[in-house]
C-alpha cells in the first residue's frame, strides 16, 4: 500500500513544467466527471475544459490530441472513437476511463509528452501499449530509454478467469504467457513494455485489485455502467 500511495501522488519536477497523473477511484466517476463538469483529488481540481475524454470501444487506435480537443467527450460529444491519446500540449489532461480494464500512462520528461491507454483484454492482446511507444519515437522524438510507463488499479489474475476461446485467443495475440483458465492483463502489458524497449526501472505497476477494492468500480463484480477516471498531463509551474 505505502508504493502505491506514493506512485499515485508521485509528480516529476522539470524546470517549468511537471508530469502528473492521477488514478482515480469511485470519487472520481464518470457520472460527475460529466455533471460536476470538473475532477477532484484533494486540493487539486481539474476543470472540463483542459481534460479530453475518449470513445472507448476496445480498440487499439491511439489519436493525437491537442488544445482543440479541451472538453471533448464532458462538454461537447464527438463521433470520433479510440482507446489512447497522446499530447505535448501543456495542461490538458487526457482521461481514460475503466473498470477493470488497465489504466496505463506512459510520459517522457525529456521531450514532455504524455499518453493515456485504455488496455483491456482486446487493447492488450492488439499490443496498445506498442503501438502508443512507435509514435512516441516517430511522432514526438522520444528515446525509449527515457519513456516511463505506469499502470493503474485494474482487475487481477484470480479474479479475471475466462473460457478456453477467450484464452487461446488472447494468449495467441497478445504474445504472452498465462496459465489457463486466468489472464493476468498487467504482466501482459508489462511484457510488452518491456519487449518494446522501455527500461525494467521505469516500468510501475499498481497491484490494486479492482473487483477486490470496494473503493474501484469493476465491471465483472457487479456489471457496473459506472467507470473511474484516471488522467495524466503536462502541468505549468
Ligand atoms: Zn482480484
Amino acid at each position: 500500500m505505502l508504493q502505491l500511495t506514493l506512485m499515485e501522488k508521485q509528480s516529476v519536477d522539470l524546470n517549468r513544467f511537471r508530469i502528473l497523473y492521477r488514478f482515480g477511484d469511485q470519487s472520481q466517476s464518470l457520472h460527475k466527471l460529466l455533471t460536476e463538469k470538473k475532477l477532484v483529488w484533494n486540493h487539486d481540481v481539474f476543470p472540463a475544459d483542459k481534460i479530453v475524454l475518449l470513445n472507448q470501444i476496445h480498440s487499439s487506435k491511439i489519436i493525437t490530441v491537442d488544445n482543440q480537443s479541451a472538453g471533448k467527450n464532458i462538454l461537447y460529444t464527438s463521433d470520433e472513437q479510440a482507446d489512447g491519446m497522446i499530447t505535448n500540449k501543456p495542461e490538458l489532461y487526457l482521461a481514460i476511463k475503466t473498470a477493470d480494464c488497465v489504466p496505463v500512462f506512459l510520459f517522457d520528461e525529456h521531450r514532455l509528452v504524455v499518453a493515456a491507454l485504455h488496455s483491456g483484454r482486446k487493447g492488450t492482446a492488439e499490443n496498445i501499449v506498442s503501438k502508443a511507444l512507435n509514435i512516441m519515437k516517430s511522432d514526438f522524438n522520444c528515446s525509449l530509454s527515457n519513456v516511463k510507463v505506469v499502470l493503474g488499479p485494474a482487475i487481477c489474475r484470480k479474479h479475471y478467469q475466462v473460457d478456453s476461446v477467450c484464452f487461446a485467443d488472447f494468449t495467441s495475440r497478445s504474445n504472452s504467457t498465462q496459465i489457463f483458465p486466468f489472464i493476468d492483463l498487467r504482466s501482459a502489458i508489462k511484457s510488452q513494455i518491456k519487449n518494446a524497449g522501455v527500461l525494467d526501472e521505469n516500468i510501475r505497476v499498481s497491484e490494486i485489485c479492482t473487483h477486490e477494492n470496494a473503493d474501484y468500480f469493476s465491471y465483472r463484480r457487479n456489471k457496473t455502467e459506472e467507470r473511474q477516471i484516471s488522467i495524466i498531463g503536462i502541468k505549468g509551474r
